[in-house]
C-alpha cells in the first residue's frame, strides 16, 4: 500500500507543484490549504505522515503540529515542517511543537522523498492506530477549540512559572516570602488552612510550619493539630527535633467553631530534592476536594520544588558561613556555638556573663512603608551602632531576621545595662536616611545573665526572650531585665 501523505500548504501553486512531485514518486497525497482543514483531514484521511508549511494564515504549522502531538489519538503520526528560511528559532519552535523533522522549503524533490521515506520508516503508524483514529470524530471538537485549550494550558504554565520565580526575590525574607506564597496559592487552590515549611540544613534549627487560614481566626488547638499532622509526615523524611507553628495573615475576629476532624480533605506534600527533604506543603479543607486530581497540581509542585530548592541552597550557604551577609555580624549558628562555650566556661570558672536580645520596633511597618531594601538598610545601621556601643570583647550576632544578640563575657547585669542602654539611645536618636527618605526607628531589648537558676544555655536565651516580650508589651523602646 502506498504511503499516504497529508500535504499542507497555503499557496496553491506550491501545493500543486509539491503534490505532483510526490505523486510521481508513488505517494498517495491528500491536501489541505490551512491548519484547520488539515486538522479535520487527519481524522478523515488517517495519513501516515503530515508534511506541512509553517507560515500559513490563521492556524499555522507549529500550531497544527502542537495539536497533533497533544492528543493521544493523533500524536503518533509523524510531522515534517517546511520553512522558507532556515532559522534557528523556527527549528527550535518546530522541535518544541513536537515535529519529527524540520526541512527547508528549497529542498529538491528527490531529497524530500528520501526524507519522507526515512521518517515513515522510523515512525510507522499501525493500521490499528489508524482505525481507532478514524472512529474518532475530529470535527466535534473544532481545531480552534483544541488550539485554545493548548494555548490556555501553555499560558497558565508560564504564568505559574513567573509567579513562582518572582518569589525568589525574597529568599532572604522568609516571612515575606511565606506571605507572598500563600497569597499566590490561595488564588488558585481551595483550602481552609494551608501550611508551608522550609527545611534547614541545620539539624538544630527550629522547624516552623507557617499556617495560613485565609485570615480566619482558628482555635489554637486546631492549628497545633494541623502542625502535628504535618510534621508527622515530614518526619518520614527527616529527623525533626524542635517544631512549632506560626500563623500568618490571621486577622483576629470571631473564632471558628470547628475542629481538626472537620477538615475532611487534605494533602501533604514533602518536597524532596537530591534525596533531601527541602520543605513541605499542605492543604486542608472542609469541602470534598480531591487535591491530587487538581488539574495544575503537577505544574504547581514542580514550580514549588524549584523555589524551595533555591531557598534551601541559599540557607545552606548562609549556614556554612560564619558571618551574616547583610550585617557582617556573626550568624545564628555562631551564636549557638559561642553561647555554649561561654556557658560551659562560666561553669568551669565561676564568672558572670550577660546576654541581651534586641528586636527592632515595628520593623514590619518599615518594610511596608519604605520597602524591604530600606528595612535592610535600617538593620545594617543598627548593627553598626551595636558595634560602636560595645567593647571589642563582647560578642555580637544576628540572631534572626531583625533580632540581634549580644553576649557580654565577664559582665553582670549592672555592667551590661550601660552599653545596652547606650545602644537603645543611639538607635532612638539616629537619623536614618536612605535614597533621600528619612525615618526614625526604635528598638526593644531584653537583658539577662547566667543566673544560678538556669541549668542550660537555652534557658538563658528564653529568659532574654521573655524580657524582650515584656519590653514590647510595656510600650517598646526600652530595656527590660529578666526578673529572677
Ligand atoms: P514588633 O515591634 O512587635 O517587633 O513589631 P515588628 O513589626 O518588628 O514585628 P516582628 O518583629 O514580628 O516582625 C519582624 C519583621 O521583620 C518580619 C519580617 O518581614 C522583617 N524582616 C525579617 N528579617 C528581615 C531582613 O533581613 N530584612 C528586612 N528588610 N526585613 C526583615
Ligand atoms: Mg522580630
Ligand atoms: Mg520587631
Amino acid at each position: 500500500m502506498a504511503t499516504k501523505i497529508l500535504l499542507v500548504e497555503d499557496s496553491e501553486t506550491q501545493l500543486r507543484f509539491l503534490k505532483e512531485g510526490l505523486v510521481q514518486n508513488g505517494f498517495e497525497v491528500e491536501t489541505a490549504t490551512n491548519g484547520s482543514e488539515a486538522y479535520k483531514k487527519v481524522y478523515t484521511g488517517t495519513p501516515d505522515i503530515i508534511v506541512s508549511d509553517i507560515m500559513m494564515p490563521a492556524i499555522d504549522g507549529y500550531q497544527l503540529c502542537r495539536m497533533i502531538k497533544n492528543m493521544d489519538e493523533t500524536k503518533k503520526i509523524p510531522v515534517i515542517l517546511l520553512t522558507v528560511l532556515e532559522n534557528k528559532i523556527d527549528s527550535f519552535w518546530g522541535k518544541k511543537a513536537g515535529a519529527q523533522l524540520f526541512l527547508s522549503k528549497s529542498i529538491d524533490i528527490k531529497e524530500l522523498v528520501s526524507q519522507i521515506n526515512a521518517t515513515v520508516r522510523r515512525y510507522p503508524v499501525s493500521d490499528e492506530y489508524k482505525k481507532t483514529l478514524a472512529e474518532k470524530d475530529g470535527t466535534d471538537n473544532s481545531a480552534q477549540t483544541r488550539l485554545n485549550t493548548i494555548l490556555n494550558d501553555l499560558l497558565l504554565k508560564s504564568m505559574f512559572s513567573n509567579e513562582f520565580r518572582n518569589l525568589s526575590d525574597f529568599l532572604n525574607y522568609e516571612r515575606i516570602m511565606v506571605e507572598k506564597l500563600f497569597s499566590l496559592l490561595s488564588s488558585f487552590v481551595e483550602y481552609h488552612a494551608a501550611g508551608v515549611y522550609f527545611a534547614s540544613p541545620d539539624d538544630f534549627a527550629e522547624n516552623i510550619v507557617y499556617i495560613d487560614t485565609l485570615g480566619r481566626n482558628m482555635p489554637k488547638n486546631l492549628l497545633s493539630d494541623i502542625s502535628y499532622d504535618f510534621f508527622r509526615k515530614m518526619e518520614e523524611h527527616k529527623n525533626i527535633k524542635n517544631s512549632k507553628f506560626e500563623v500568618v495573615r490571621m486577622i483576629l475576629g470571631k473564632e471558628l467553631d470547628y475542629e481538626f476532624s472537620d477538615l475532611t480533605s487534605k494533602i501533604i506534600i514533602p518536597l524532596i530534592f537530591d534525596k533531601k527533604l527541602i520543605g513541605g506543603i499542605c492543604f486542608y479543607t472542609r469541602q470534598d476536594v480531591d487535591y491530587s486530581s487538581f488539574r495544575y497540581f503537577d505544574i504547581m509542585i514542580s514550580e514549588l520544588l524549584a523555589i524551595f530548592k533555591m531557598k534551601y541552597q541559599y540557607t545552606e550557604k548562609e549556614f556554612m558561613s560564619v558571618l551574616d551577609g547583610l550585617t557582617g555580624l556573626y550568624n545564628r549558628r555562631q551564636f549557638e556555638i559561642g553561647l555554649e562555650q561561654e556557658f560551659n566556661r562560666s561553669k568551669r570558672h565561676p564568672s558572670d556573663f550577660s546576654l541581651a536580645i534586641l528586636d527592632i520596633d515595628f520593623f514590619k511597618k518599615v518594610n511596608d512603608n519604605y520597602g524591604h531594601q530600606y528595612g535592610d538598610y535600617v538593620l545594617k545601621v543598627v548593627s553598626d551602632l551595636m558595634k560602636q556601643a560595645f567593647r571589642k570583647t563582647d560578642l555580637l550576632y544576628r540572631y534572626g531576621g531583625e533580632e540581634l544578640v549580644m553576649i557580654m563575657p565577664e559582665t553582670n547585669i549592672e555592667g551590661a545595662l550601660i552599653p545596652v542602654q547606650r545602644l537603645r539611645r543611639m538607635v532612638e536618636e539616629y537619623d536614618f536616611e536612605y535614597n533621600g527618605v528619612k525615618a526614625r526607628v526604635t528598638a526593644s531589648i531584653g537583658l539577662t545573665m547566667n543566673f544560678q537558676e538556669f541549668k542550660s544555655s537555652a534557658e538563658i536565651v528564653k529568659s532574654a526572650d521573655e524580657a524582650l516580650y515584656r519590653a514590647k508589651e510595656e510600650g517598646r523602646n526600652r530595656v527590660i531585665i529578666h526578673e529572677q
